[in-house]
C-alpha cells in the first residue's frame, strides 16, 4: 500500500509541469527520500536480527566461529543485494592480525561493504556498527541483540535503502561506507584497526555515524515517551554537522534527541566508549545513536525478543535520512572546532 501510494505521489510531482521547476525538483527528492526510506521495515530489521542475534551465532565473541557465521551472515546479504566491497570482487574482510587484537584471541575481521558517490566519490560517509559481542559463559549465550545486533541490522536496512535509491538514479552524490567493526568488547579494536589501516584516506573521511543499541528503551524512558535516542558527540567537532541533524530529524522522523550523554561532565563517558572515538580521534566528526543501557545489558537476557522493531525502524530511518543529508548537500560539512 504504502508503495503504491509513493508511486502516485512521485508521478504527481513530476507530471506538475515545468513552469516551477526549483519547487517541483525539490518536492520530486523529497519523495523520493522517503520512499527509500520506507523500504526500512520492522518486518525486515526483525527477520535479520532473529538470525544475527541467534543462539547459532554464539555470541558473536571475537574471533570464535559464532562470530565468523555472523561476518558471513554480513558478506552474504551484501553478495545477495549486489551491494560491492570496497576490497574488490567477493573480498568484504579486512583481516585483522592477532597482534592486532588480544595474544588470546583468534585472528578476526572487520566486514565492509561500499556505495561509490555519483558526483564525489572520493568523499567518504562511514556508517558503522560493531559486530561482535560477548559470546558464551558458563554455557549461557550472551544473544547481543540490542548490542549490537540492532546496529548491524540497521546498517544493512541502510545499505539496501541506498542501493534502491542508486538503482533508480538516485544515488549518493558522496560515497557511503558501511563499516561492520569487530573487537569493540574488547577495546574498540576493530575501529582502532580501521583507522590505522584504512581503505579510505582518513582525509576524505568527512563523517562517521555509529550506531550502538538502538532496540531498546532504557530505564529512564521505561515509564515515559519511547520515542527518543542519546545523540552523542554530533557538536564536538562540527556544528553544521549537529545543525543539519537537528533539522533532519525534525523534518522527517520527530524523535526526542536526548543530548543527556553528550555532557562533558557525565560520568558515564559514554563518547569515549563506542568506535566513534577512534574516528573523533582523528578529528572526523561523527554522531553515535544509543539508546541507553537497560537491566538486560551485558547478560545473556539480551534477545530479539524484547526489541521494539517499530522504534528500531524509526531510528534506523534518522540515520539514514542524516546520512542522505551529508551525501547529497551542496557541500563537503565543515569542521569548525
Ligand atoms: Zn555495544
Amino acid at each position: 500500500m504504502k508503495k503504491t501510494l509513493l508511486f502516485i505521489l512521485t508521478l504527481a510531482a513530476i507530471s506538475c509541469g515545468s513552469n516551477n521547476h526549483i519547487s517541483e525538483t525539490s518536492e520530486v527528492t523529497i519523495t523520493n527520500v522517503t520512499k527509500y526510506a520506507n523500504t526500512i521495515t520492522p518486518t525486515d530489521l526483525k527477520n535479520h536480527l532473529y538470525i544475527f542475534a541467534s543462539d547459532e551465532f554464539e555470541g558473536r565473541n571475537t574471533g570464535t566461529p559464532g562470530q565468523k557465521k555472523a561476518s558471513e551472515y554480513l558478506k552474504y546479504f551484501y553478495i545477495n543485494n549486489n551491494i560491492q566491497s570496497p576490497l574488490g570482487g567477493n573480498n568484504y574482510f579486512q583481516d585483522i592480525p592477532t597482534e592486532h587484537l588480544n595474544p588470546n584471541l583468534n585472528p578476526s575481521e572487520n566486514v565492509l561493504a561500499f556505495i561509490e558517490g555519483s558526483e564525489k566519490p572520493n568523499e567518504i560517509i562511514v556508517i558503522s556498527a560493531h559486530l561482535d559481542h560477548l559470546g558464551t559463559n558458563n554455557e549461557e549465550i550472551y544473544n547481543g541483540a540490542d548490542d549490537d545486533g540492532s546496529g548491524n541490522v540497521a546498517i544493512l536496512e541502510i545499505a539496501e535503502a541506498f542501493k534502491k535509491a542508486v538503482e533508480d538514479g538516485n544515488g549518493p552524490k558522496r560515497s557511503i561506507l558501511f563499516l561492520h567493526v569487530t573487537g569493540e568488547e574488547k577495546g574498540l579494536l576493530g575501529s582502532k584497526y580501521y583507522v590505522n589501516n584504512p581503505i579510505f584516506p582518513l582525509k576524505n573521511t568527512i563523517t562517521n555515524l555509529n550506531i550502538d543499541m538502538i532496540g531498546r528503551v532504557d530505564e529512564i524512558h521505561e515509564d515515559g515517551n519511547p520515542n527518543y535516542i542519546y545523540l552523542i558527540g554530533s557538536d564536538k567537532l562540527s556544528s553544521e554537522l549537529h545543525n543539519l541533524s537537528e533539522e533532519i530529524n525534525e523534518k522527517f522522523t520527530q524523535i526526542d534527541l536526548d543530548y543527556k550523554y553528550n555532557d562533558e561532565e557525565d560520568p558515564n563517558r559514554f563518547y569515549y566508549r563506542s568506535d566513534h572515538y577512534n574516528f573523533a580521534k582523528n578529528n572526523i566528526p561523527i554522531i553515535f545513536y544509543f539508546n541507553g543501557t537497560h537491566q538486560d545489558y551485558h547478560r545473556p537476557s539480551d534477545t530479539p525478543d524484547k526489541i521494539n522493531y517499530e522504534l528500531l525502524q524509526k531510528r534506523t530511518q534518522l540515520v539514514f535520512y542524516t546520512a542522505w543529508e551529508i551525501a547529497n548537500r551542496e557541500n563537503r560539512i565543515v569542521v569548525d572546532k
